[in-house]
C-alpha cells in the first residue's frame, strides 16, 4: 500500500520543512511524493505537525524588499505571483500586512472581467438579505451616530472647497431638474417646509444680518447704479455705464465734488435732466456732485443754473468750465456745440411715449434737426 510506503519514506524534518517553512500545499506536497493529499494529512497528525485551516495555503508572510535603497514592506500576490511592497495592495482583513492577498492590478482585472456577474451576486445578495442588511446599517449607525457624524464634519470641512464647487457644478448641470424636484417637495409637505422655516428664521437672524450688510459693503456700487438704471430705464432713456465706468469717472475728478471742493456726500448727478426726457446715464451725461449741489441744479438748465448768483457762491467756476469741456469731449462735441445741444433738450421735452416711439438718442435726433444742420452751414458760410 502506497500509504505506508509513504509514510516510511517522509521524515518528520522533510515534511516540517515543507509544510511549515515552504509553505507548500498539503496538496502540492502530494504531488510531488505521488500520493493522495489525505495521506499528507494523515502524516501530518502522526507527526504532530498543527495542520492550517483549509484554503489558500495560509497567509503570504510579509518579506522585506529595498527599493531605491529603502527597506519597504511587501508581499507576493496570489494572482500573478510578483512580490510588491503592500502599497499595492488594497487594505482588507484578509491578507497579511492588513492588505487583500492579490494585488490591486489582479483585483482591477478581475474585476473588470467578471463585472457583470459580481454586480448580479451582490445585488442577489443584498434583495435577499435587504431587511437584514438594512437593519444593521441602522443599529451601526445609531450606536456610533456621534463618531460617524464627527467624521463626516471632519471630512467636510477639510474639502469644503471641493465639495462646494462639485456641488455648485452638479447644481448648474441640473437646475431644472433640481429646483422642480425641490418644488415638488414643497408642495407635498407644505406644513413641514413651513416648521422648518418658523423653526430657521429666528435662529439665522444673525447670520442673515451679517450677510446683507456685506453684501451691501461689496457690492455698493452696483446696489447703487441699479437704481439708477432702474430710474433711468423707467423713462425709457437708455444707461450704458458699468461699475468701472463710474470708477474711472470718479477718479478722473480726483475722487472730488466735480464742481466744488468737497470730498463727501457725493452723488451721482445727470448734466442734462432726466426729467426732460433726454440724454440718459452714460458716460458724457454723469458726474459726481456734492448732494447739496445735486439739489440745488435738480431739474433746471445747467447752463442757466451756473449764471445765477446763488449757485455762484456754491460752485467752482474753472472746474465748471473743465466740466463742460470734458463732457462735450465725451459727446465728441465742442463747447459751443454742447450748450446749443443742451439748450435744444430743454426746449424739446419728450413724455415717455415719444422716447417709446423713436429709438435714436438725443444727440442723434438733434444732429438730424433743423437747428445743428443750419448752424453748421453757418459756419461753412463764414469760412
Ligand atoms: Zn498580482
Amino acid at each position: 500500500m502506497a500509504n505506508i510506503k509513504v509514510m516510511n519514506r517522509v521524515t518528520k524534518q522533510e515534511l516540517e520543512q515543507l509544510y511549515l517553512t515552504e509553505l507548500k500545499s498539503t496538496r502540492e506536497i502530494a504531488i510531488k511524493y505521488s500520493c493522495d493529499k489525505t495521506t499528507i494529512l494523515d502524516l501530518l497528525r502522526k507527526y504532530k505537525i498543527p495542520v492550517r485551516n483549509k484554503g489558500g495555503g495560509g497567509k503570504k508572510h510579509v518579506l522585506f524588499i529595498e527599493i531605491n535603497g529603502v527597506q519597504v514592506e511587501s508581499k507576493e500576490c496570489t494572482g500573478c505571483k510578483m512580490v510588491k511592497p503592500l502599497t499595492e495592495y488594497d487594505i482588507g482583513t484578509k491578507g497579511a500586512g492588513g492588505r487583500q492577498p492579490k494585488c490591486r492590478l489582479c483585483r482591477r482585472s478581475y474585476y473588470s472581467e467578471n463585472k457583470i456577474a459580481i454586480l448580479k451576486k451582490a445585488r442577489a445578495y443584498y434583495y435577499k438579505n435587504k431587511s437584514q442588511i438594512t437593519l444593521k446599517r441602522s443599529l451601526n449607525y445609531y450606536t456610533n451616530k456621534d463618531r460617524l457624524l464627527a467624521i463626516r464634519r471632519e471630512e467636510y470641512y477639510l474639502n469644503r472647497e471641493e465639495r462646494q464647487q462639485k456641488a455648485r457644478k452638479y447644481y448648474a448641470f441640473r437646475k431644472s431638474i433640481v429646483t422642480a424636484k425641490e418644488r415638488l417637495k414643497r408642495k407635498l409637505n407644505p406644513e413641514k417646509y413651513r416648521a422648518k422655516e418658523r423653526e430657521r428664521y429666528p435662529r439665522r437672524k444673525e447670520q442673515r444680518k451679517h450677510y446683507h450688510k456685506t453684501y451691501y459693503q461689496n457690492n455698493q456700487l452696483a446696489i447703487k447704479l441699479n437704481v439708477k438704471r432702474r430710474k433711468t430705464k423707467v423713462r425709457e432713456l437708455p444707461f450704458q455705464l458699468t461699475v468701472q465706468n463710474w470708477l474711472d469717472i470718479q477718479e478722473r475728478f480726483g475722487q472730488e465734488c466735480a464742481l466744488s471742493p468737497h470730498r463727501k456726500d457725493l452723488t451721482m448727478e445727470h448734466f442734462i435732466p432726466v426729467s426732460w426726457g433726454h440724454g440718459g446715464t452714460y458716460r458724457g451725461n454723469v458726474y459726481p456732485v456734492h448732494c447739496r449741489i445735486n439739489r440745488s441744479k435738480s431739474a433746471t438748465n445747467p447752463f442757466v443754473w451756473a449764471e445765477r448768483s446763488d449757485v455762484k457762491n456754491l460752485i467752482d467756476l474753472q472746474k465748471w468750465n473743465r466740466l463742460v469741456m470734458i463732457l462735450a469731449q465725451e459727446n465728441n462735441l465742442k463747447v459751443d456745440e454742447f450748450r446749443r445741444f443742451v439748450d435744444w433738450c430743454e426746449s424739446n421735452k419728450r413724455t415717455v411715449e415719444q422716447i417709446k416711439s423713436d429709438p435714436r438718442t438725443s444727440l442723434e435726433i438733434w444732429k438730424s434737426s433743423s437747428p445743428y444742420i443750419l448752424n453748421n452751414d453757418d459756419i461753412i458760410e463764414d469760412f
